[in-house]
């Protein structure tokens, strides 16, 4: 069955054999994590998985489980750990599970592997992750593993940013839960938004300084950082459009896989 891309859906023997023909193996790392009022805990995981469900195919990859719990939540960028339902790793041990997860994926074989983080602060753990697995593939005597570290923020185009925040666009972390979010939301997954539940907070004004513990610091009492009004499903399905294309286009040229 060469259509099926979940590894969850394949038996060992088909994954063996895609394995042993070269295909990528991709995975989402994402979080368990507050998303407002109107969107639900998982929407960084879920998101990950769709966009590389979506992408697979064109790749010939296979798409693993998902890492679904992420580093801790910080004030600026997703709210803080306080909020209920907000729920992360330590980062060493978030290291270690994507190192884990490599380190397997090299016994079976693969040696190219596409890595999407879903979750701004596991950014950074996610580059040691890769960086550690590599050199335990290197003791090993793998010296050809390829691993491509994906991030949605590397793949939205200016002029569409441009064209969803005519007021100018907050950046990336205090994007959280906004419109980015709520329009990937409400284009691929209608269902899971509460879109009578929209917060009217204002956006979030920090101080330029972390205050620790972090209920020191002014998180909107929502958790959304930036006002999501002004989402659009539209919206929603361009940013898909433009995310699949960039794991697309990324992924073959690391991996050497051409534009067949
Ligand atoms: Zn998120």
């Amino acid at each position: 069955m060469t259509d099926r891309v979940l590894m969850q859906e394949l038996t060992w023997p088909e994954y063996e054999a895609r394995v042993a023909a070269g295909a990528p193996l991709l995975v989402g790392v994402g979080a368990t994590e507050q998303h407002g009022p109107h969107l639900p805990l998982g929407t960084d995981a879920l998101l990950a998985s769709e966009l590389l469900r979506r992408a697979a195919s064109a790749l010939g990859g296979i798409v693993l489980p998902t890492v679904t719990y992420g580093g801790k939540s910080q004030p600026k960028s997703g709210g803080g750990e306080t909020f209920p339902g907000t729920l992360s790793l330590d980062a060493v041990h978030l290291i270690g599970t994507i190192r884990d997860v490599l380190r397997g994926c090299v016994r079976h074989g693969a040696r190219r592997i596409a890595i999407l983080n879903g979750h701004l602060e596991n950014q950074w753990y996610t580059t040691e992750a890769i960086d550690l697995a590599l050199r335990d593939a290197r003791a090993e005597g793998v010296h050809d593993l390829v691993v491509v570290h994906l991030t949605g923020e590397d793949a939205i185009s200016e002029g569409l940013l441009a064209e969803m925040f005519p007021e100018g666009f907050p950046g990336f972390a205090l994007e959280h839960a906004a419109r980015i979010e709520t329009s990937m939301m409400a284009h691929l997954f209608p269902d899971l938004l509460r879109a009578d539940r929209l917060a009217r907070d204002p956006r979030a004004v920090f101080p330029r300084a972390e205050r620790h513990p972090h209920r020191l610091m002014p998180v909107p009492p929502s958790g959304v950082l930036s006002p999501a009004q002004g989402y659009d499903a539209d919206y929603g399905r361009r940013l898909v459009d433009e995310m699949v294309q960039y794991i697309i286009i990324e992924s073959r040229d690391a991996f050497s896989l051409g534009t067949a």
